[in-house]
């Protein structure tokens, strides 16, 4: 089905992200998955083609570009033309904005030069080994110690773990509060801020998720972004947009897997005959063309909400689960078509059934977006809601 929302500015710039995806990233994706990491270089050159933090102000060395179909551009033909596991939208769309709109001049002009360059590498850290889907539970404390805070605890399952040089950690601040968490900028090289190992994955091979710990870190005032106390207010908030990155790549990914399902039952034979041809194949491929249609159509709409600032969470949270979803049933149905070559690491089929896993758990669990929707209709035991605060980007 032909898409609606993209303008001839769109087409041109999805050409030059195409390009950018097939000369500095395809060469090297079998080689980062192999490493588990993906070469610091690649977001240099992201940040040399204008593909970093594409939202910030010209004064960090951004575009100053608003409108979100140009990130969505960016998910798509990284996973068309690139790989999932590389965290650039992460680093980009995920973590630059906490700077961009929660921090104060000082901190832009100090922080968001080297993120645009693609030199600084950003992560986010809120998960914690007892502390995922429940963020009002984390236990990392932040002390109020003056003029600085000191940080103890540890984060877990964090992406670009290894690669981050900046990262927002999320700490409690007001012990007996489970709202009461700040947001503090932690830079590579700060005493007593350590990594564990690059974690073993089932999937996203190249990307590097790790253990973050921080013994006795020194935080100064200046790293704090916004409220320390506002910080979980902060993170609900940021979340929406989140998850529609999330619905974005998953329907992306459902395509990828689509197309190369196609190319595979038209060529494979099976009793004298392209396996296309029997009617379980191109009904299942039917179904698929269908829901990814309908799904892309949904998640455009949502694009273009957000462009009008109309996004709600709870959308937002249907995308991200139906998407996830859809992709989930693409990739294992494509699997499916493929016999065993699809049980095979040199289909592609293998990597994105592998890879479509994690999209039902991070960035929000399917039960967690069920539970934010089914709040949204009135079915919150709680009947507790989060004050909303205007953030304005960089
Ligand atoms: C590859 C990868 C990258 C990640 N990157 C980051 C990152 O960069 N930064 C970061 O902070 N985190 C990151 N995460 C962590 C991710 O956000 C969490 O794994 C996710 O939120 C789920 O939390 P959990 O793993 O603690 O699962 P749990 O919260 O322990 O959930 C376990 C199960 O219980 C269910 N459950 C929990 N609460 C409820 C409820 N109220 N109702 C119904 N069911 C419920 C869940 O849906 C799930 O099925 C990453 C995770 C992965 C796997």
């Amino acid at each position: 089905m032909e898409r609606g929302i993209f303008e001839e500015e769109h087409e041109i710039f999805r050409d030059s992200v195409i390009r950018f995806g097939e000369t500095e990233l395809m060469p090297h994706v079998a080689a980062w998955r192999e490493a588990g990491i993906v070469d610091r270089e690649a977001f240099r050159k992201a940040g040399e083609h204008g593909l970093c933090l594409m939202w910030a102000d010209e004064r960090y060395g951004g575009m100053g570009v608003g409108d979100f179909r140009f990130e969505q551009i960016v998910i798509e033909e990284l996973i068309h033309h690139g790989d999932p596991g590389f965290g650039l939208t992460l680093h980009s769309r995920l973590v630059g904005p906490y700077i961009g709109m929660l921090g104060n001049d000082e901190q832009k002009a100090r922080f968001l030069p080297g993120c645009v360059s693609g030199e600084t590498i950003l992560g986010i850290a809120m998960s914690e080994p007892g502390a995922g889907s429940d963020v009002a539970g984390i236990r990392t404390r932040a002390e109020d110690r003056g003029d600085h805070y000191v940080l103890n605890g540890s984060k877990t399952y964090i992406s670009n773990g290894i690669n981050g040089d900046l990262f927002v950690v999320a700490a409690r601040t007001v012990p007996d509060n489970p709202h009461g968490v700040g947001l503090f900028l932690v830079e590579r090289g700060m005493e007593g801020f350590t990594r564990g190992r690059n974690l073993k994955k089932l999937g996203l091979k190249a990307q590097d998720t790790a253990e973050l710990f921080f013994d006795n870190v020194r935080v100064p005032k200046e790293n704090v972004l916004g409220d320390p106390h506002k910080g979980f207010y902060y993170l609900m908030q940021f979340l929406a947009e989140e998850r529609l990155i999330v619905a974005c790549g998953c329907v992306a990914a459902a395509e990828a897997a689509f197309r190369t399902t196609l190319d595979y039952v038209r060529e494979r034979h099976a009793f004298g005959r392209p396996i296309a041809h029997f009617q379980n194949t191109r009904f299942k491929l039917a179904d698929m063309r269908t829901r990814i249609d309908v799904a892309q159509t949904f998640v455009d709409r949502c694009v273009m909400d957000h462009n009008a600032g109309r996004l709600t969470p709870e959308v937002a949270a249907e995308a991200k689960v139906f998407c996830s979803e859809l992709e989930g049933y693409v990739t294992d149905e494509g699997l499916q078509l493929h016999g065993g070559a699809g049980f095979m690491d040199e289909y592609p089929i293998s990597r994105m059934y592998a890879n479509a896993r994690v999209s039902r758990i991070y960035a929000g669990s399917s039960e967690i977006m069920r539970e934010i929707i089914a709040r949204g209709l009135g079915l919150d035991p709680r009947a507790q809601a989060a004050p909303r605060t205007e953030l304005k980007r960089a």
